[in-house]
């Protein structure tokens, strides 16, 4: 059985003053700890426990918990007198990390900062808009770009949006990986741009057929629309490379960044983009204000960016992502490829999804019942595999969006043990279970009162 909830006192304040609902959530699935201390790719909770992050603040922490070098930038940073925020004049840090960028982003030279993943997304689709003219905004079914107004209503997840719409009017959805229903919708709305992921992150890890980015982008251009490509959580080495449109040997019209640009240390994103873009958007004195934020390109935070860039480069993370990647996704095929419950292990770099649930080999229940075993397995397995992983000193997450997709995505610096150790623990758990009926028993034991109450799962 799960663990009770912790006793530390953050438990009771959280759910008092900001969200009960979570920390009732969290006892039921057992996670209930509080995480006290880190370093590199281990966390502690308050009662001393040790476990490996293979979350890594959903793929912030890029460079571990607490880099040596980059604490050591942070306190430079804080012992001098450097002005985080003025707004009259350009920012010298900020000028300073775009150009930083606009070195490794081939043509996208000019840049729009903000503080989140969603708020840059919001900038790339206002943009669009801005420099085309053009007012629909397509996007992919089961897409997922934040929880601001403008990022939902281009995010393809129903559970999502339902409660807020109406959404902005003019977005269109269209199926992830089809081109030809791309095309169909660019040219039936003289779109002003599609918005894509490079690898569906949150819905389930989807990797689209091999080529189809650069094919978008083509059927984009013949249209007249932009592409933005959302790369707030694949940017910035996760991949294997340091953009995952690299892989395709393109970049897109707009590109987002976001998590891993703070390291997991500070709030900051960035929408690249062209010069042509740029000025045809925001490139006049009646438009050169007509996107910022208070706290957009802030000095700490570009500060803490820039050299995040330059230990990613010093360290070689981007090659060890790509190394240890493969590595991570062969010792997991090697190992659970097979097991009846494993549908497929997916991913690139060091960003793995292992998509849980009955095969045809699976047992009895499956044969019998298909259908419900689909819905519960699709509801709970990935949870049920994370508490399972926890409890083993393991932190790792289902995507958000698709609970039966275990997510594995730890700081690109990594160890080989520390991954083999992940690897040999997820197979010796799902070792113990060769038949979807008793993971089903054990989740809904645990998991019971909270459908009995109400929850929506997924
Ligand atoms: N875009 C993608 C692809 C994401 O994965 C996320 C967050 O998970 C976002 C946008 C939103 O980022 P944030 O949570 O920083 O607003």
């Amino acid at each position: 059985m799960p663990p009770s909830p912790s006793s530390h006192p953050a438990v009771a304040k959280y759910a008092e003053h900001i969200n009960p609902a979570f920390v009732k959530l969290l006892g039921a699935f057992g996670y209930g700890r509080v995480f006290v201390r880190a370093k590199g790719t281990t966390l502690w909770d308050h009662e001393g426990r040790e476990y490996l992050d293979f979350l890594a603040g959903f793929g912030a922490h890029n460079l571990g918990h607490n880099h040596p070098k980059l604490r050591a930038h942070m306190a430079t940073f804080l012992a001098d007198d450097v002005p985080n925020l003025v707004h009259v004049g350009p920012p010298v840090h900020a000028a300073e990390l775009a150009a930083e960028l606009a070195r490794r982003a081939g043509p996208l030279t000019m840049c729009l900062f903000s503080c989140t993943g969603a708020e840059a997304v919001e900038a790339a689709l206002k943009l669009a808009r801005a420099a085309t003219g053009r007012k629909t905004l397509v996007y992919c079914k089961n897409g997922y770009h934040g929880l601001n107004l403008g990022t939902l209503s281009t995010s393809g997840i129903p559970r999502m949006r339902e409660l807020f719409e109406p959404l902005l009017p003019a977005c269109q959805e269209v199926p992830f990986g089809d081109l030809d229903a791309l095309d169909e919708a660019l040219g039936k709305t003289r779109a002003a741009a599609f918005l894509v992921e490079p690898i569906q992150a949150e819905g389930g890890m989807i990797v689209p057929p091999k080529g189809y980015l650069r094919a978008a982008q083509e059927l984009c251009r013949k249209r007249g629309a932009l592409l933005l490509l959302d790369e707030v959580q694949t940017g910035l080495g996760r991949t294997g490379s340091l953009f995952a449109c690299e892989a395709e040997g393109f970049f897109p019209d707009v590109l987002v960044l976001g998590k891993a640009l703070g390291g997991g240390m500070v709030p900051i994103s960035a929408t690249l983009t062209t010069k042509d873009l740029c000025q045809r958007a925001f490139g006049t004195a009646e438009r050169f204000d007509l996107h910022g934020s208070t706290y957009a390109g802030n000095a700490f935070a570009c500060r803490t960016a820039g050299a995040i860039l330059a230990i990613l480069n010093e360290e070689g993370l981007v090659r060890a992502s790509r190394e240890k990647g493969e590595r991570m996704l062969h010792a997991l095929r090697d190992r659970i490829g097979k097991h009846p419950l494993v549908r497929e292990v997916r991913g690139r770099g060091l960003f793995a999804g292992i998509e849980l649930g009955p095969t045809e080999k699976g047992g009895l229940l499956h044969r019998a019942l298909p259908g419900l075993v689909e819905a519960v397995s699709r509801r709970i397995f990935g949870q049920w595999l994370s508490v399972r992983l926890l409890e083993h000193g393991i932190v790792a997450q289902p995507a958000s969006q698709q609970w039966n997709v275990l997510k594995l995505e730890p700081p690109l610096t990594v160890t080989d043990a520390e991954i083999d150790r992940v690897v040999d623990r997820i197979g010796a758990l799902l070792d113990e279970y060769r038949d979807v009926a008793p993971i089903v028993r054990d989740a809904t034991e645990r998991l019971g009162k909270q459908f009995a109450g109400g929850w929506r799962f997924g």
